[in-house]
């Protein structure tokens, strides 16, 4: 209920418009968003690094409205790119396509796309497609199959999974034919009950179903291991705070021999920096999703939705002042 609401107003303009006129809503979203500039992102980076942890830049941004905003956007993109090799930090980029003209003109947005991912190429890095609410899923999958028509692999380009969705399992069977290296999250959107498991106890048992999948299918792809410079993460990317799903992918990638260089675990700038810790001394690699830029409203909103007592955190901020 108190989820559903939150990602209402994740959505809604007028609630966007006030909580972004507070100061407190700022140094609440501040635990979770690096700063307001690549330098502020490239800073949080670094201090991963220094930590023997890597990092995956997101521009925050969705759902722009006009083609130069588009662009602009993924001019954005491009900067990160040559950012991250012009200071060597340990960073690949995630991007969302909505931000690139998904919705407004796809034709567009694949150009974008495309002309993002060549920049990647010459520098040997890679760009993740974040995976957005159902509406899009589809396109999503359409665009990425674009890119890989195109000559882009799966070194160069990958995909997030959600295991909230029924469709999930057959577009992962049917991606990894194409050798898509995958971030399995559980899924951050507001989905009806045609399209979601509404249970969490169905999510989580979907998650690890999926995690299974992937795990096998590195093994069978005789384990492709993170990159040295760690920009190129492994097959499986296992993207979530929760121990239970960690500890299942983690056992069963023990159990048939997949090395820890080829499975990844990912969370999110601001949580669990313990267990980011704790699984980076085990000497799996582990990315953290550092967002940073003006447009941070819809991204807070849902880490508020994920968990009610940051809510608390919010409000408590809130009454000090
Ligand atoms: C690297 C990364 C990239 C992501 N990319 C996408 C994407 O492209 N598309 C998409 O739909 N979703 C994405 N997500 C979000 C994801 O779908 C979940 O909404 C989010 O990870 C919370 O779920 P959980 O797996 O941690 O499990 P949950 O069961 O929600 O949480 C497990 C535990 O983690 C901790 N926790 C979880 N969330 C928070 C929070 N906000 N604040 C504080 N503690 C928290 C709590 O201790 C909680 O009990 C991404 C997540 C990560 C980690």
């Amino acid at each position: 209920m108190l989820r559903s609401f939150l990602i209402y107003l994740s959505k809604a303009g007028w609630a966007q418009r006030m909580v972004t006129g507070w100061k407190l809503a700022w140094m609440t979203a501040s635990r979770f968003v690096a700063g307001e500039s690549i330098l502020d992102a490239i800073r949080a980076i670094q201090e991963l690094n220094d930590k023997g942890i890597l990092a995956t830049f997101d521009q925050l941004g969705e759902h722009t409205t006009t083609a130069e905003e588009a662009t602009q956007s993924a001019e954005g993109i491009l900067a990160i790119l040559d950012e991250i090799d012009k200071t060597g930090v340990k960073s690949n980029v995630s991007i969302k396509l909505t931000q690139i003209g998904m919705g407004l003109d796809d034709s567009l947005c694949c150009e974008n796309l495309i002309r993002i991912l060549n920049r990647a190429k010459e520098y040997k890095n890679f760009v993740r497609i974040d995976m957005e609410d159902s509406p899009y899923t589809a396109t999503t999958i359409e665009l990425l199959n674009c890119a890989l028509d195109s000559g882009f692999d799966g070194q160069s380009v990958g995909l997030v999974v959600q295991s909230y969705l029924y469709r999930t399992e057959e577009d992962t069977r049917k991606l990894l034919e194409r050798g898509v290296r995958f971030r399995l999250v559980k899924g951050a959107y507001q989905e009806p009950p045609e399209q979601a498991y509404p249970k969490k106890a169905d999510v989580d048992a979907n998650f690890d179903l999926l995690s299974k999948i992937l795990i096998d299918a590195a093994f069978a792809a005789r384990s492709p291991a993170i990159s040295e410079d760690g920009r190129i993460p492994p097959l499986p990317a296992i993207a979530t705070h929760d121990e239970k799903r960690i500890d299942f992918a983690r056992q069963y990638a023990e159990k048939i021999g997949l090395p820890k260089k080829a499975l990844e675990f990912q969370m999110l700038y601001g949580i669990r920096r313990d267990l980011q810790e704790q699984l980076a001394a085990e000497g799996y690699p582990v990315r953290v999703y550092v967002p940073f830029g003006t447009h941070w409203y819809p991204y807070f909103m849902r880490r508020l939705a994920e968990r009610p007592a940051n809510i608390w955190f919010f409000v408590s901020n809130f009454f000090r002042k």
